[in-house]
């Protein structure tokens, strides 16, 4: 066995990959990127390398750099993990021929399975089913349009390079064909560099259902299979092992499909055999096709570890180090039921926009295996790709795990950059997902429905008003109570719309708020502010927004008092804090007269300075506090006695 190894990579699968390797006693270089400097994967490596500029072109990409770093570091190895270089054949030879190994396949394996057309050549021969259509090297536009028609419409268009659903178009008639064309060519060619396309029969109600192979460069065992059919963008979002309804012919079938695949092309280490199937008879064995095979470490690889007790880069690992596959197919078998969830920073109702941001809080929930290379404090940056963690759940049935993985996503708590969070949790309650009706186009059917955001709950509204105003410290009550007239105005924004809310604190442990028309009590109950029986759900307050956990978790924004002017509630010539802060500055004596507008005081809450202005024209009766007092929220400051209009 290897005694160090380098991880060609960052984030959470880095931290992953890690975690296995010193688990095996072998010793782990990270490298990193300028972004990366106080990245996870650098904290937790025995040793960190430097290896340039946050763009992956600068940095992760530079396959001599990394091997630099490998034989600098006095590594044997290198794991590429998923993504930059991992499936690049002349990084495989480099690798190799600076005497490293590298854990994964041959170059020559990796290149077989390269191109689309060429993989689907290599199938044909193997005798494994490939999706109907054309692919060939005539690229001639009549010769592909005359291609489609004799597939039959609707088609679908791939880049032979492609991945990850780049240059890839659906035409559904023929008059659509020519443009559709056009554009994936142009977008291949500016994403890989090669403009060639492929087409093939678009297979309706498509569920995609890969099959996880493991071989040792001559034999090959599979890990059963893994649905991937809930994807938006033709990207997945949420896995699941094993595929809703598969049968044990099935099953065979595409084993045994998949093994064919792997051997004919000598394949050493996990790998992936995608295939579509037409799932509009159910799943049967003539139905399935060879898509395409990814030579490495898929990302939704810990489903099959949940299902099988399978550390699979332990064995990449061993098979690596030269050690035989590590069991049989016979030994191998399938227990219960996974989930895994992508949690992904991005705006899901924006058509899932990548957001970025700095992460002000985090909470992974318990009961989840959580596979993630950042925490709070951390940047979602805009170089990488956006993915916060990957939450994986096991149950002895798919109810239970489903079940599991709701409660889960319910229980992750993310400040700081907007997430899909309510999007996946909305997918487990979509009834044609529990039910285990899958297809790759439920998300786009049903995405209304998914991305829609209910507008606040009055729980909701509490409990980011009481987050907002440091009602829910003790110390901050104290001010409020002693200072505060008998109900008092907070007010909050959620979206476009002020929130007006009014509070009595009427005992440490007992507020009344009203708020919408209703008036509600809430009291404090095993540290838990609650309504009745519900408690409020959890909070957590950040520069200008406080964001609410829990089920459809949401945002609220902070109104800026500059906004307004400060007064009382009443217009009583009271100057309230309206957040708890810092005295900065005052600028009124008692006796002084002022004029409506003056700046009386400055309050720094946030980090950010308030100025609080005199409501009307008047006489400063009483300053109630002292330049650097810590202020509780609505505790009184200044009181102002108004003067007469004058006639
Ligand atoms: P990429 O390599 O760009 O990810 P794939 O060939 O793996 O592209 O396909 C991505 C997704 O597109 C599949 O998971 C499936 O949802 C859909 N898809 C691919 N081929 C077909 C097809 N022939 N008919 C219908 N949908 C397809």
């Amino acid at each position: 066995m290897f005694d160090k190894i380098l991880i060609a990579n960052r984030g959470e699968i880095a931290c992953r990959i890690m975690e296995t390797a010193q688990s095996m006693g072998i010793a782990c270089v990270a490298v990193y990127s300028d972004a990366d400097k106080d990245a996870r994967h650098v904290e937790k490596a025995d040793e960190a390398i430097h290896i340039g500029g946050a763009a992956p072109a600068d940095s992760y990409l530079l396959g001599e750099r990394l091997i630099g770093a490998a034989r600098a570091s006095g590594a044997q190895a290198i794991h590429p993990g998923y993504g930059f270089l991992s499936e690049n054949p002349a990084f495989v030879e480099a690798v190799e021929q600076a005497g490293l190994a590298f854990i994964g396949p041959s170059a020559a394996a990796i290149r077989k399975m390269g191109l689309k057309d060429a993989a689907k050549h290599e199938m044909e021969a193997a005798d494994v089913a490939v999706v109907p259509g054309y692919h060939g090297a005539n690229q001639d536009p009549d010769h592909l349009a005359a291609e489609a028609t004799s597939i039959g419409y609707p088609v679908l268009i791939k880049a032979v390079a492609g991945g990850g659903g780049k240059g890839m178009r659906r035409v559904d008639a023929p008059e659509g064909f020519a443009d559709a064309l056009a554009s994936a060519q142009r977008e291949a060619q500016s994403a890989f560099g090669n403009g060639d396309v492929l087409i093939e029969k678009f297979i309706l109600q498509p569920r995609h259902i890969e099959v996880q192979v493991f071989g040792d460069g001559t034999r090959a065992v599979h890990l059963f299979e893994r649905d991937c059919s809930l994807q938006r963008r033709h990207q997945k979002v949420i896995e699941e092992a094993p595929a809703p309804g598969m049968t044990p012919e099935m099953r065979a079938a595409m084993g045994a499909a998949a093994v064919r695949a792997a051997e004919a092309i000598g394949y050493k280490g996990a790998g992936t055999v995608e295939f579509i199937v037409d799932g509009s008879d159910g799943l049967r064995p003539d139905r399935f096709w060879f898509m395409e095979m990814n030579t490495r470490l898929q990302v939704e690889h810990p489903v099959t570890e949940a299902i099988t007790g399978v550390d699979l880069v332990a064995w990449q690992l061993r098979v690596a180090a030269g050690e035989p596959l590590p069991a049989t197919q016979e030994d191998l078998t399938l227990t219960g039921h996974a989930f895994e969830a992508r949690l992904y920073a991005e705006d899901a109702a924006a058509g899932f926009l990548p957001a970025t941001g700095d992460l002000t809080h985090v909470r992974f929930p318990k009961g989840a295996r959580i596979d993630s290379g950042v925490g709070a404090g951390d940047a979602i940056s805009p170089w990488y790709d956006p993915m916060i963690a990957k939450i994986t759940v096991h149950g002895p049935t798919r109810e239970v795990a489903l079940g599991r993985m709701q409660r889960a996503l319910e229980e992750t708590e993310i400040a700081g950059v907007t997430t899909n969070v309510n999007f996946l949790a909305a997918l487990c309650r979509h009834a044609g997902f529990a039910a285990g009706a899958v297809d790759t186009g439920l998300i786009d059917r049903d995405r209304a429905q998914l991305v829609h955001e209910p507008a606040p709950s009055l729980l909701q509204i509490i409990a980011a008003v009481q987050s907002a105003a440091g009602l829910t410290e003790p110390s901050q009550r104290a001010g409020f109570t002693l200072w505060s007239p008998l109900e008092r105005h907070v007010e909050i924004m959620h979206q476009d719309t002020v929130l007006d809310t009014w509070v009595e604190v009427l005992a440490p442990d007992h507020q009344r708020w009203r708020c919408k028309d209703q008036t509600v009590e809430v009291h404090q109950r095993f540290g838990r502010w609650m309504l009745e029986n519900t408690p409020l759900p959890r909070t957590h307050r950040g520069a200008g927004q406080v964001q609410v956990f829990g089920p459809a978790g949401t945002s609220f924004l902070l109104r800026d008092p500059l906004d307004r002017q400060s007064d009382g509630p009443a217009g009583d010539g009271l100057i309230t804090a309206p957040m708890p802060g810092l005295v900065k500055a005052l600028f009124a004596k008692p006796g002084q007269q002022v004029q409506s507008g003056e700046r009386l005081a400055i309050l720094e809450a946030m980090k950010m300075e308030h100025a609080l202005l005199a409501g009307c024209d008047g006489v400063v009766e009483d300053v109630m506090v002292d330049v650097n007092d810590q202020v509780a929220v609505g505790a009184g400051l200044i009181q102002l006695a108004a003067t007469e209009p004058s006639a």
